[in-house]
């Protein structure tokens, strides 16, 4: 006794029937009501006949059916479930597949799309601001011209019995009151879904059907472009049969730049000026991206801070649209002369000449005070002093914890 019978009233036959039975079934009510005959769209019953068909002509799959129903089925995508094939591709495959009504490829999904291949490209910062035609070497496969990508010679290649082209066979092992359903390449085709015999193998392309070529392409950086930026190939990537090439992607991986650095669409650049500059004017060259130098006048009186940070109208990056520039921003770092002062007279020169220092506060009269003065440190010390003025601390560097060293002693 069967659990449900659906599948047998889809193809109008007995529950008991026999295999040629279910064949002569099939092949009656698929010719009937195929999408070519019928002058439209996939009808519903052709859909209905496809899945019976795919499940009952399985010996296996008709077992699951006839003891668990559609529910045992159940568990794999598509339509047939059990990872059947499609209504479509079932017909061209009983019909003997190949031309004639939807052939093998003729999923109504279109054909499946290779991957996208991302490739990196190293820029240079000038590069992006001037814009620039790279040509970078691809390996790629190809289609094999020799056997248009059968593999073989015409007529040499064979669809395997065992998996019918597939590739795969559906093993069921039973998991408590459920089958479970386990896909497992084809033994007998190597998972390749045809067979070729050794001596009609493609020489050229050794039955793979694809071939590694290089390619060469042009990648237009266009000036302005920014670090990350994709420039896509279509349909470069890997040729296969029966695919659609995915894209190749170019993507722009900007090196860091030895004076400049970016900002969307801005450019920042560190320039050290002379304490003398700062306070009494004069000029910075900055050589640009495309070998300009811009000559900064740093005018007189107008005193620069250190880190103070002022802009340049319109010397930034171009815009990818190239109708615009960001700006420069350059901020200054001051350098204090190197030797320090001993001229007595000079000093007041200078006393006499820079504003006052601030007075010091007013001292409550009982105040405790004692006079100090400033040491030069030896650079060990030096750049103790310095991590502990980061907040980083001694990292134990004479060895050990201070505290286990004690209790040794
Ligand atoms: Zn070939
Ligand atoms: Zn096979």
């Amino acid at each position: 006794m069967v659990k449900e019978t659906k599948l047998y009233e889809a193809l109008e036959v007995d529950p008991a029937c026999s295999d040629a039975d279910l064949k002569k079934a099939y092949r009656k009510l698929a010719l009937k009501y195929h999408p070519d005959k019928t002058g439209g769209a996939s009808s519903a019953q052709f859909q209905d006949i496809g899945h019976a068909y795919d499940v009952l002509s399985d010996a296996q799959k008709r077992q699951v059916y006839d003891q668990y129903g559609e529910a045992g089925l159940s568990g794999e995508a598509g339509p047939g479930g059990m990872g059947g094939l499609s209504p479509e591709d079932l017909f061209s495959q009983f019909f003997g597949g190949g031309g004639g009504m939807g052939g093998r490829g003729g999923r109504p999904s279109g054909p499946r799309r290779g991957k996208d291949v991302a490739h990196g490209l190293k820029v240079t910062l000038e590069d992006l601001y001037k814009g620039k035609t790279s040509k970078l070497a691809l390996q790629k496969n190809v289609i094999c011209e020799k056997c248009e990508g059968k593999g073989g010679k015409e007529g040499a290649v064979k669809t395997c019995n065992t998996c019918h082209g597939q590739g795969y066979r559906i093993i069921l092992r039973q998991m408590g009151p459920m089958m479970q359903q386990i896909q497992q390449p084809c033994s007998d085709c190597r998972g390749e879904g045809e067979i070729i015999n050794a001596k009609d193998k493609c020489k050229t392309c050794n039955a793979k059907k694809v071939v590694s070529v290089r390619k060469v392409i042009e990648v237009h950086i266009d000036r302005g472009m920014k670090d990350g930026r994709k420039i896509i190939f279509n349909g470069e990537g890997d040729q296969a049969p029966g695919i659609t090439p995915g894209d190749v992607v170019i993507v722009l991986e900007q090196r860091e730049h030895e004076h400049f650095r970016r900002v969307d669409d801005d450019l920042y650049y560190n320039a050290k000026i002379s304490l003398v500059t700062a306070l009494t004017g004069g000029k910075i060259h900055i050589k640009h991206l495309d070998d300009r130098v811009l000559v900064v006048d740093i005018l007189p009186g107008e005193v620069i801070r250190p880190n103070e940070l002022k802009a340049v109208m319109g010397q930034g990056m171009p815009t990818e649209r190239h109708h615009d520039f960001g700006n420069l921003y350059i901020q200054f770092e001051i350098v204090f002369p190197a030797s320090n002062w001993t001229d007595a007279k000079e000093l007041d020169q200078l006393r006499s000449i820079l504003p006052p220092a601030a007075p010091l506060p007013e001292l409550p009269k009982e105040t405790l005070t004692e006079e100090v003065v400033l040491t030069e440190m030896d650079p060990h010390q030096k750049a103790k002093a310095e991590r502990g003025h980061m907040g980083v601390g001694d990292d134990d560097e004479e060895g050990g914890h201070p505290g286990v060293q004690c209790a040794q002693q």
